[in-house]
């Protein structure tokens, strides 16, 4: 590849901006940009012509098929593939997309999650055309991103309640927009950027792991002698293999249109990163679907697996998904970078505060957005943030907005007392460098960083929720301020009451220590340890009324996500349980009955030699592995006997629990016997890669 080349090659394979002023009618071209920006329908009349053209710009790439590429509730993206063949009735074909397949596809829904959405009777599910992210060729078929809903219109995927939590951010953020005068600003839209963490390792060690390939993570496995603790990986020099990935990786995303920017080696052995530059969050969420999808395919080309579980090895870090998330104006304004005035200030610290109230008010449901039996594993684990959820705004912010609060001076050289939106309060520091890394909800700058989304995240999840408690935020300030009959005084007035009610959740200590859980407590933030703590509370009151408030969720597709999450974590820890229960039977028993039937040859034989040989090496090995051999059955025996309860449960939440509290539980008790005789037994009796093998596979 020549690097000259790659402008060219950005966005190859896209129906993008410039393709579509290139090969649409002006007017046409016109009506599909009011529907990107506006949200306005499209007429049957532009429609067809989107199709024509885009047909025959994807047969021009190669395509002989098209998908609706939608994403329904399992996390991974979907699609079901039509050629454009249509018969002429005389044995011949033709290529042929019609407007009605662009807009709006019929599947057999049934064997997608719906938590009880749709009944069995009504199978069918539609998925519609979202024209706000583009189109794009790849394997040869066109890919055309949709959204996914029931009969009725329920949304039964992960974009639908993006896109609505969209259209109320944009609705609230311009009513605070007008207040300062900045009438000239029509849309409002987050953006978010998303680091993604990844393993690698080579297809010869993951064929041999069967906890690898029906979970996606290691059940067992004793600690690697070396792992991550000289930190040599991180930022590391890239091995050759990873690197020819990496390119391969590189190039095609960058002919999907994907702003591939950053890579490195991370902190564990094996473990890696990608960072796109950021972009509007439907196109970010979307982009980022397609990436994870390319790593696996990819990995997979150049004999390699990569691994996007949230904990695939104990003992060395997990993988996370930094969200970046801002707001962006289509003049071109970032809504949460301090400006250079002090009422431009005003107006930052307004949209900060949102952030902040919101975040408080709302822990539940950023918990929420991040949990999964996966995830679990990682939060709190001091390799990740902890399950309570905190902002970190870095000391001058911090102090900035107690002064504000007590109205008091803020600095006492200058003796500028603060007020908002009149002329004394100074420039805001712009201080991007944010030292603490624990954080799980850091402002870094010019933006937030979420920093518990796990690596296997679809973003669109964590998102909506965050658009959504913004824009709740923004409207209640709206609805005020828009009746102030002093706007600078009322804009003082409610800044200082909202820095009172929720400066509770602001904290820059070490969110991996202990007394942070202590003093969170006393504070009353919320601690929810695991999913199955976490997940009912989506259904509270305060919930349902916020998600119906902006027409984001109804009850039902609430209820429904809820039972569709619970159902999904037991459905994990079950697989998992089965899978544990499988090896332990058909591998680790039969390593630990061959090695002492090794050993205790061994001292048969030297007792037959001479009587002067002790054999104490081989008897006390024996006797140790035998006690914990015992042990471990008994777990083992347990664990098995629990397994066959889970049928037994119907309720969704019971059952989740028991997931936690029992099969987890067991899990992890022979695990923790199993890894101690994986350290005594010699290595040709163990059947399985081992972590040494498996971290350190790809050598060169
Ligand atoms: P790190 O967190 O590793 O220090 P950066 O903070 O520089 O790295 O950037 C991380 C990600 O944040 C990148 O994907 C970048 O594009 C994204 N980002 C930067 N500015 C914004 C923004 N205004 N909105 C959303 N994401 C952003
Ligand atoms: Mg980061």
């Amino acid at each position: 590849m020549n690097a000259n080349n790659i402008p060219e090659i950005f966005g190859s394979m896209v129906f993008n901006d410039k393709v579509m002023k290139e090969r649409l009618p002006q007017p046409v071209y016109q009506d599909v940009k009011n529907a990107m920006d506006n949200g306005t329908p499209l007429t049957h009349e532009s429609a067809k012509t989107v199709a024509v053209a885009m047909k025959e710009w994807a047969i021009e790439k190669g395509a002989t098929h098209y998908t609706h590429w939608f994403q329904p509730m399992t996390g991974i993206t979907a699609e079901k593939h039509d050629s454009f063949i249509e018969p002429l009735g005389n044995s011949e074909v033709i290529m042929k997309f019609s407007e009605k397949s662009l807009v709006k596809g019929e599947s057999d829904a049934s064997s997608f999650p719906s938590g009880g959405l749709r009944a069995t009777f009504e199978a069918r599910g539609y998925t519609a055309w979202d024209p706000t992210s583009y189109a794009f060729v790849k394997d040869g078929s066109l890919y055309i991103p949709t959204a996914f809903c029931s009969y009725g219109g329920e949304a039964l995927d992960k974009k639908t309640p993006l896109l609505r939590s969209l259209e109320t951010f944009n609705k609230e953020a311009l009513r605070i927009l007008k207040l300062f005068g900045k009438t000239n600003v029509k849309k409002v839209m987050p953006t978010c950027g998303t680091e993604q963490e990844y393993f690698l390792i080579d297809k010869s060690v993951y064929e041999k792991r069967l906890d690898l390939i029906h979970c996606g993570r290691t059940l067992f496995g004793a600690r690697p002698s070396k792992g991550q603790e000289l930190e040599d990986h991180y930022y590391g020099a890239i091995k050759s293999r990873v690197s020819a990935f990496m390119k391969e990786l590189d190039l095609e995303l960058w002919k999907l249109g994907v702003y591939a920017k950053t890579k490195h080696n991370e902190v564990a052995p094996a473990q890696h990163e990608l960072a796109p530059v950021f972009t509007s969050i439907n196109i970010a969420s979307d982009q980022n679907q397609l990436t994870m999808e390319l790593m696996k395919s990819v990995a997979n080309k150049h004999g390699l697996v990569c691994l996007l579980h949230e904990k695939p090895f104990a003992s060395v870090n997990g993988s996370g998904k930094h969200d970046n998330w801002s707001i962006s104006t289509d003049t071109n304004e970032n809504l949460l970078d301090p400006g250079a005035t002090p009422s431009e200030n005003a107006q930052f610290l307004l949209f900060l505060i949102a952030v902040i109230s919101a975040v408080d008010k709302h822990q539940d449901l950023l918990r929420i957005s991040v949990a999964s039996a996966a995830n679990d594993h990682r939060l709190g684990a001091d390799e990740a943030p902890p399950a309570i959820i905190s902002i970190y705004l870095g000391e001058e912010l911090e102090d900035i907005l107690s002064s504000i609060e007590s109205g008091a001076q803020y600095n006492a050289k200058k003796k500028v007392q603060l007020k908002i939106g009149v002329s004394v309060l100074p420039p805001i520091p712009k201080d991007s460098t944010d030292r603490n890394r624990t954080s799980p909800f850091a402002f870094t700058g010019n933006k937030f960083e979420f920093r518990m989304v796990g690596s296997s995240f679809n973003v669109a999840c964590p998102n909506f929720i965050i658009n959504t408690i913004v824009a709740d935020e923004l409207k209640e300030f709206a609805d005020i301020l828009e009746n102030a009959v002093d706007f600078n005084a009322s804009l003082n007035e409610l800044i200082k009451t909202k820095i009172k009610e929720h400066k509770r959740i602001l904290f820059s200590g070490n969110n991996y220590s202990e007394e942070w859980e202590k003093e969170a407590k006393k504070r009353g933030l919320l601690n929810l340890k695991s999913t199955v703590d976490a997940l009912p509370l989506y259904t509270q009151k305060k919930n349902i009324e916020l998600f119906e408030r902006h027409n984001v969720l109804s009850e039902n597709e609430i209820h429904s996500r809820m039972e569709i999450l619970l159902e999904n974590y037991s459905n994990i820890v079950h697989i998992e349980a089965l899978t544990a229960i499988d090896i332990a039977r058909k591998h680790i028993i039969p390593s630990i009955i061959s090695y002492q039937t090794f050993l205790l040859k061994e001292i048969k034989l030297k007792q037959n030699y001479s009587s002067k040989l002790s054999g104490r090496l081989e008897q006390n090995l024996v006797s140790t592995i035998s006690d914990l051999a015992d042990k471990f059955y008994e777990a083992l025996e347990k664990l098995d006997a629990d397994e066959k309860k889970y049928s037994k449960t119907w309720d969704s939440l019971k059952k989740a629990k028991f997931c936690k509290d029992s099969l987890l539980k067991g899990m992890q008790t022979i695990r923790e016997y199993a890894d101690q005789m994986e350290l005594l037994i010699g290595k040709e009796f163990i059947t399985f890669p081992t972590y040494e093998d498996i971290l350190y596979s790809v050598k060169y």
